[in-house]
């Protein structure tokens, strides 16, 4: 398997955790604002940095870093993501996965062949909103059963997770807020993100304004376990 990115030391990704970081390229969504678009579009011209290298490194750094995370794009999509995983826990590290959540069987795979601890998951807006951000089609009930096995799962101890959401006012208003609040009833740990505009996938993308701290505060109360970064 082959990654188009990485970063040899985050404090912050992963909760609690020292972790590096690989990306891998490619996604099926285009979100307007997402902030890897050369991870999306054109991955291909990025140099490819071999799995057989990040697992080198990561001999290198046990019990110097607590984990990998693997983020992209999208990982799920990747068949040789279970593989890899799989030897990067044999090393003795933790892994993270970031996803979209489309991919039910792989998170439910990976899960149960305990190759993953901590899982992130976007939420972009409610389900009958979705394509509006995402601006391709997809069945959104892989998105609500991804939901339900990472909720499951870590009520069995399986695992450790958050949700997240990239926040607009376009997409995500108070009555979203609402609805997601009772979807994600119980959730553990749901987090706003305050959106990053350096360079986004859409470039004609022009928010229409952007939450202030009071407003989405106002909106973290509407959500599970909810804290904004
Ligand atoms: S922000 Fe959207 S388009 Fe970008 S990597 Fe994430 S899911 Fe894919």
């Amino acid at each position: 398997m082959n990654f188009k990115g990485f970063q040899k030391i985050s404090l912050i990704d992963y909760p609690g955790k020292i972790c590096a970081i690989v990306f891998t390229g490619g996604c099926n969504f285009r979100c307007h604002y997402c902030h890897n678009p050369e991870l999306v579009i054109d991955f291909d011209n990025l140099p490819d940095i071999p799995e057989e290298e990040i697992l080198s490194f990561m001999q290198k750094r046990k019990g110097l870093l607590d984990g990998l995370e693997i983020t992209g794009g999208e990982p799920t999509i990747l068949p040789d993501l279970p593989n890899f995983m799989e030897r990067v826990k044999k090393l003795g590290f933790l892994v993270k996965l970031d996803t979209n959540g489309t991919n039910p069987e792989v998170i439910t795979y990976v899960i149960e062949n305990s190759l993953v601890d901590y899982i992130a998951m976007d939420i972009k807006t409610t389900l009958k909103r979705y394509k509006e951000v995402i601006r391709v089609k997809i069945d959104t009930s892989k998105i609500k059963d991804s939901v339900r096995i990472i909720m499951q799962a870590a009520s069995d101890g399986k695992i450790d997770y958050e949700f997240r959401t990239t926040i607009f006012p376009e997409f995500f208003g108070e009555d979203d807020a609402k609805e997601i609040g009772k979807w994600l009833k119980g959730a553990s740990r749901y987090i706003l993100q305050k959106p990053r505009m350096e360079k986004v996938l859409n470039k004609k993308f022009k928010p229409m304004k952007f939450y202030t701290d009071s407003e989405l505060i106002n909106l973290a109360q509407l959500l599970p376990n909810c804290i904004i970064r």
